[in-house]
């Protein structure tokens, strides 16, 4: 079905109907971008809206909590609503707030409740640390020992997860999961239908960080009748650097009193009667704590109208072909340099990214960055490379993989140390 030259690569392009949407963002000149999953490029309408925010305050001062295009006091509502609709989520059960690790401790909060027997929360060993560290910390200030309380379900490979072995994990002493929808290193996508049910038949809730799939990966959280997710914007959803997040609870727990109460969680309503007693909102937008941090919500506004017009389904469906062509050109051209591809290969169980696997995978990106292509390095061994709908053409894919080769046979890498740098 695919051919290894470049002009099939450009006749990829011109059959593209999502092509047009580079012209939209800002990439250097002769540079290919392939880490929109750790940091998604600044879109021209997510700058634009960024300075209409900033104007208002320009122009209304303490009045643009209510006056201007973009009212601030709405504004986290509103955007939840919109952003609703890239998870399968009802207009309330969607806010903008916090960051995925907040939004992680304040979801934790509220809906793990240790009781009797039930008294573990359900992880797994690849998540992102961050989670785990919340986790921890979460079970810690219930007086419960994480070594005890924390289960992390092992993987066979080092790379996915079994999901029988999640399900098996799943005793009646389980009161909380916490999963990825998308692993952040191998990029598995996991059964998410079927997780949920699995953990519903049991008794248990189930809370899914979405990091890696929204913006990528259409969801159905309320239909599948997930109790809550949370996720940050600034990957796939191009919302800037240190974005505000997401957070998504189940209009079935509307009322449930938040475990970080906050007047921002207030009915909007009664927030400013000034009243010691809460009255928490009829929406996820309970789960807010303080002041939202409305210059790193802005971008956020322009950056939406893009998912509106393209449509998360067609942006799923080139990322699927995008990834599928990058895992073919690296069978075609590198299959003589021992690389390993550590993602799910199969559409139903791949994330936005393939996952190159290297013993010198930290000297090849360096080699890479040099040579004009942007990817994405986590030790001790895997280049993570996301060809991002809007902005990386089949071409830009094409030319990844020869600038590969190239490193490879002519060992450019080896003039590069093979570790990580303080961010990588
Ligand atoms: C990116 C990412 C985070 C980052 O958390 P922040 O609070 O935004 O710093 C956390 N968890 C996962 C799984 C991620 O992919």
């Amino acid at each position: 079905m695919f051919k290894p030259t470049e002009d099939f690569a450009k006749q990829l392009d011109q059959n593209d109907e999502l092509s047009r949407y580079k012209d939209e963002f800002y990439l250097n000149e002769g540079q290919i971008y392939m880490d929109g999953n750790s940091l998604g490029l600044l879109s021209k309408r997510a700058e634009k809206s960024l300075l209409d925010v900033l104007d208002a305050w320009k122009i209304h001062g303490i009045d643009g909590w209510t006056k201007g295009e973009h009212p601030w006091f709405y504004l986290s509502e509103h955007l939840g609503e919109r952003v609703a609709q890239l998870v399968g989520a009802k207009a309330k059960e969607v806010v903008v707030t916090g960051s995925t690790t907040t939004n992680l401790h304040q979801l934790v909060s509220t809906f793990y409740q240790p009781e009797g027997n039930r008294t573990k929360i359900l992880a797994d060993e690849l998540n992102f640390p961050s989670d785990i560290y919340a986790l921890k910390s979460q079970l810690k200030l219930h007086g419960l020992d994480p070594n005890e309380h924390l289960i992390r379900v092992k993987s066979r490979d080092g790379r996915t997860l079994n999901e029988e072995d999640l399900i098996e994990a799943m005793t009646d002493e389980v009161a909380l999961v916490i999963l990825p929808t998308v692993l952040y290193r191998s990029g598995q996508l996991l059964n998410i239908e079927r997780i949920t049910n699995a953990a519903h038949e049991r008794g248990i809730k189930i809370g899914w960080d979405a990091c890696h799939s929204i913006g990528a990966i259409p969801h159905d959280f309320h239909d599948l009748g997930v109790d809550f997710a949370y996720w940050c914007h600034y990957k796939y959803v191009n919302s800037g650097p240190g974005g505000v997040a997401g957070l998504f609870v189940h209009e079935k727990h509307f009322g449930t009193e938040p475990g970080l109460a906050g007047w921002f969680g207030s009915d909007k309503t009664k927030q400013f009667d000034m009243e010691h007693d809460f009255t928490p909102s009829e929406s996820a937008g309970a789960f807010q704590i303080g002041t939202p941090h409305l210059l790193s919500v802005a971008p956020l506004i322009g950056s939406l109208e893009l998912f509106e017009e393209a449509g998360i389904n067609a942006i799923r469906q080139k990322s699927l072909r995008a990834t599928e062509y990058l895992m073919y050109l690296v069978n075609e051209f590198l299959s003589d340099f021992n690389f390993t591809v550590g993602n799910p290969t199969d559409d139903a169980r791949r994330g936005g990214h393939v996952c190159l696997e290297h013993a010198e995978a930290a000297s090849i990106c360096k080699a890479l960055k040099a040579n004009g292509v942007v990817p994405d390095f986590r030790a001790p061994n895997v280049i993570r490379l996301a060809p991002v709908a809007f902005y990386v053409s089949y071409q830009d894919v094409y030319k990844t993989v020869k600038i590969i080769k190239d490193i490879m046979e002519n060992e450019i890498y080896k003039q590069y140390k093979n570790e990580r740098d303080v961010i990588a």
